[in-house]
């Protein structure tokens, strides 16, 4: 079964996962669901026809200056959050 998914998504997702807890922001559901919105508006969509459940694999370990473009999109988005917190 093929599947259309938004391979940015997953990303900023996959990232979050694993370096959420290092921005400088509250940790409930809905700051965590505003910082991935606000960052995925800041980064260049990208989708991708996949296998289902194949996606994730291919993921794998963020390069370093990959990672670090996140960490400054990812502060970005936490310091907007933090000026306005919705929960
Ligand atoms: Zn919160």
């Amino acid at each position: 079964m093929k599947q259309l998914r938004n391979f940015t998504e997953d990303q900023v997702n996959h990232f979050l996962n694993r370096w959420f807890m290092d921005a400088n922001v509250c940790h409930c559901d809905t700051c965590r669901m505003d910082v991935a919105a606000i960052m995925l508006n800041n980064l260049e969509q990208k989708y991708v026809v996949t296998d289902e459940g194949a996606l994730y694999a291919q993921l794998g370990e963020f390069d370093p200056q990959h990672k670090v473009d996140f960490v400054t999109i990812m502060n970005q988005a936490a310091k907007i959050v933090n000026d306005a917190p919705r929960h």
